[in-house]
Formats: structure tokens, C-alpha cells, sequence
């Protein structure tokens, strides 16, 4: 598993309905994805990154616990809090010169996070909960990845 170009990083990535959309060998694909992310000092890491055209990210960051547990997101969605007030970010990608490009970008201060993740093969469940600060970011970050949203797009290109 490694980096996939750039160009390719446009593309849109379908939801993940049962297990064998994230891997037939789940535990191995997360593990090199989290291979990937810490070699390139990276915090999270959107499966399109690796060629994988499926909605899920994983982040070495527990993003609800606030612990540095690596931790699965499937399916994942955000909105903006009422009150949220947009923050300018300074954010690299693992995708672009290995996280030392960094562009500014806009983003919403909190958000209502929705995600998924698997209890056995077959089933979701559904998660909810705000996140602020830089656990929104990485959450803002890594979900326009699977909509085809990079960092170059969104933001300003700055160092
Ligand atoms: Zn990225």
C-alpha cells in the first residue's frame, strides 16, 4: 500500500455498507494506513489517499476520547454548530509533499460529527458528537478527502 498521485485524489468516494468495503482484511489495511500516516508524521489519513474509494478515514487520534488511539471513521459527515465562527487553519497533507506544504484554509471553528463504525461484520452504528479546535479540522480535513476535497482546492497555499 502506498500514496496514490495526486490527480487522483479528485474522485469521489462511495459509502461503505458492509465490512469488505473497508478490506477483506480489515486489520491489515488499517494497520498500513496508520503505517503510512506515521511515517509521514501525519495525524489522519482518508482511505482515497491509498486508492481506496470508500468513505472512511482513520485517525491516530481517539477524536471522541481525546486519547492517541488510532480509531476508525466510516461514513462520516459533519454540519456547522449555530454559533461556530470560520477559523483559518494552517493544515499540510500527507498527499502533498509528505505534510511540509502548508496552505491556510477556512474552516468551521465546531461541528456536529456523524460517523459510523462496525459492531461485528454486518452492522453500524451510528456515533454523533461535537467536536471544536483542532479535532474539528482533522474531522473537516479528512471528510472532503472522501468528497474529492483537497487542501490545494479549498485553500491557500502559503510555505
Ligand atoms: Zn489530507
Amino acid at each position: 500500500m502506498e500514496l496514490i498521485e495526486i490527480e487522483k485524489l479528485s474522485e469521489k468516494s462511495e459509502e461503505v455498507i458492509n465490512i469488505e468495503d473497508i478490506s477483506n482484511s480489515k486489520n491489515s489495511t488499517l494497520n498500513d494506513m496508520i503505517k503510512i500516516c506515521r511515517i509521514n508524521n501525519g495525524i489522519a489519513i482518508a482511505a482515497p489517499q491509498v486508492g481506496i474509494f470508500k468513505r472512511f478515514f482513520v485517525s491516530l487520534i481517539d477524536l471522541l476520547n481525546r486519547t492517541s488511539n488510532p480509531t476508525l471513521y466510516i461514513n462520516p459527515s459533519y454540519t456547522k454548530i449555530d454559533n461556530s465562527k470560520k477559523v483559518l487553519s494552517t493544515e499540510g497533507c500527507i498527499s502533498y509533499n509528505n505534510g511540509k506544504d502548508k496552505y491556510l484554509v477556512e474552516r468551521y471553528n465546531i461541528i456536529q460529527a456523524e460517523w459510523y463504525y462496525f459492531i461485528g461484520d454486518n452492522k453500524l452504528e451510528r456515533m454523533t458528537t461535537t467536536l471544536d479546535g483542532d479535532l474539528a479540522v482533522i474531522f473537516q480535513h479528512e471528510t472532503d478527502h472522501l468528497n474529492g476535497i483537497t487542501i490545494p482546492n479549498k485553500g491557500t497555499y502559503i510555505a
